[in-house]
């Protein structure tokens, strides 16, 4: 079967054989997409003219709501999802959870929040500006929905949240969504989007997909648009640098790959709850998703005392953790979403290993419950230990897109700053401590190269939302490695879908256009 793409409004098949879509466990064929012959270019002038027209006829309130039946139709055949999430990633119902229930959860924030814009359709910024001696010259800030198309270049690790996290402000804020979803997973994003097509919640363009290659897409882009992509660095500088979204300056946000940090404090010791919390906690992002997310734990900052302790502790509930074919009782632990991620894991490990020991796992061979290790994806859970610090040559360069991580004992807060800062730039760093002069000392110093810091204590002990877990209230994106881009943080998202502008002129006129408009300072309430 070859999955239909949605362009122009309609639902159509591309050309040719298509590229086909795999069980990560089975290596059975399941699907196959092909965006060979269709004209992206009419696509995205469709979704531009159809979609954005009658989005920015709408209220902000109204868009809202729209999220809102979208999340319902979602949550309606959640089963479905988990289904394909099973049979085309390997999740087990944990890690397709994170993905559907995550996106699911990110639709009804935004449908919530969208609200406190009320019947608006623009955002006022700031108060008049004076310009001349007298009042009769002004200056007003606005931002106003781009009337373009947001470009979603996806990666293959969140084919549910990876969609709506974005489509979400974006809706919102009234500007039609393309989705190219990375291929070897798309087939719960294409089904998401024909459910939410079918139930004709959005106007006739306001959604579309593309699934297989992006082919001509970006060549159709221009100063209107923007192209928001998920994926890794390589990819992301082939996009930044693609001749066309340079000759127009089209907007482009990237979020891109990272080696995120855990980071115990010198009170974590065996025995405190800031140590069993960060082994916990380390356990989780080592084996949600299999290890495959963005902001999953890489590397763990551990006081030279404590290190040796915490591998241990780490090793130990490994131990427990199975990894086979999710539809086995007991298994905690799926494949890699294919042979290719396989192979691109366990060569990262080799490298890893070069600088490091292993302390669990990382046996090549190793037999994962009920598969057969010549067909699918697995990669065993590993724990390794590197007790060279900075000198280390790939440990921190080098993000094993799997269940993966290095413990890396410090000797004091400024070598335990100077490897979190090593990553050139992450996504998340978890602290694990309630030292506050170490706290005030560590977070400043590494904040400028982190989009999100997590701190943990006793106190908030079970409460936190998670290293790995990106909330739609706060920001996600981080600077240098992780892409420099920023999603999410409420409706402080809607930013990149506005365009500001400043108009000078009389006051009556100035009144005129602000009219209606919404608080701009409401988007970072
Ligand atoms: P990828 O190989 O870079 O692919 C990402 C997307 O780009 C896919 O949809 C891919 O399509 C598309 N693509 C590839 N070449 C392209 C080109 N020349 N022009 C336009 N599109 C192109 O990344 P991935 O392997 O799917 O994802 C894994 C990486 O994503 C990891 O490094 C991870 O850290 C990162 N990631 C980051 C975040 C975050 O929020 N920061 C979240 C998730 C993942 P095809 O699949 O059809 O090739």
């Amino acid at each position: 079967m070859k999955l239909n793409n949605h362009l122009g409004g309609q639902w159509l098949q591309g050309a040719g054989e298509g590229l086909p879509l795999h069980d990560p466990v089975s290596g059975e064929e399941l699907v196959r997409v092909s965006s060979e012959g269709l004209d992206l270019g009419a696509g995205l002038a469709f979704a531009r003219e159809q979609g954005g027209s009658a989005l920015r006829a709408m209220s902000y309130e109204q868009r809202a709501s729209l999220l809102g039946r979208i999340a319902e139709v979602l949550g309606a055949n959640r089963e479905a999802y988990f289904d394909i999430s099973l049979r085309n990633s390997g999740s087990t119902a944990a890690d397709a959870g994170f993905d559907v229930d995550g996106a699911i959860f990110t639709l009804k924030t935004y449908a919530r929040a969208g609200k406190a814009l009320g019947a608006a359709r623009h955002l006022k910024e700031g108060g008049r500006v004076a310009l001349a001696r007298t009042d009769v010259f002004q200056g007003q800030h606005f931002l106003s929905p781009l009337r373009g198309v947001a470009v979603f270049i996806n990666a293959f690790n969140f084919p549910a949240w990876g969609l709506w996290e974005k489509a979400a402000p974006a809706l919102l804020s009234g500007v039609p969504v393309l989705v190219k979803p990375a291929t070897p997973t798309a087939w719960l994003t294409q089904r998401m989007v024909e459910d939410v097509v079918a139930a004709g919640i959005l106007p006739p363009g306001a959604i579309s997909i593309v699934c297989g290659a992006a082919r001509d897409l970006l060549d159709h882009v221009d100063a209107r648009d923007v192209v928001s992509f998920t994926g890794s660095a390589d990819t992301a500088a082939r996009i930044r640098n693609h001749p066309n979204v340079v000759a127009h300056s089209v907007r482009v946000n990237v979020e891109a790959d990272s080696v995120n940090s855990a980071i115990l404090g010198p009170d974590a010791v065996p025995g405190c709850a800031e140590f069993d919390l960060a082994v916990k906690e380390i356990v989780r992002e080592l084996t949600i998703k299999s290890g495959q997310k963005c902001t999953a734990i890489r590397r763990i900052m551990a006081p030279k005392a404590a290190a040796p302790a915490l591998a241990d502790a780490v090793a130990a509930k490994l131990a427990g953790m199975i990894a086979g074919n999710p539809r086995s009782e007991g298994v905690r632990v799926g494949p890699l979403v294919s042979r290719a991620q396989q192979a691109a894991a366990l060569e990262g490990l080799a490298k890893l290993k070069m600088d490091a020991a292993v302390v669990y796992g990382g046996n090549a061979d190793f037999v994962p419950v009920d598969a057969d290790p010549a067909v699918s994806a697995f990669v065993q859970p590993t724990l390794l230990f590197c007790d060279k610090g900075l000198d280390a040559e790939y440990v921190h360069d080098v993000e094993v897109f799997g269940p993966v991580a290095t413990v890396l004992p410090y000797a004091d807060i400024a070598d335990a700053v100077d490897m979190a800062r090593r990553g050139g730039g992450s996504l998340v760093a978890s602290v694990y401590s309630a030292d506050a002069a170490f706290l005030c000392e560590l977070v400043p110093a590494i904040a400028d190269l982190h989009g999100r810091v997590m701190v943990v204590d006793g106190v908030i002990g079970n409460q936190h939302t998670g290293h790995g877990n990106v909330m739609p209230t706060c920001l996600h994106g981080g600077p240098g490695r992780a892409g420099g881009g920023e999603e999410l943080g409420g409706l402080r998202a809607l930013a990149m879908y506005h365009r500001r502008h400043v108009v000078q002129g009389g006051p009556s006129l100035l009144d005129a256009l602000s009219e209606g408009a919404a608080d701009a300072a409401l988007l970072g309430a």
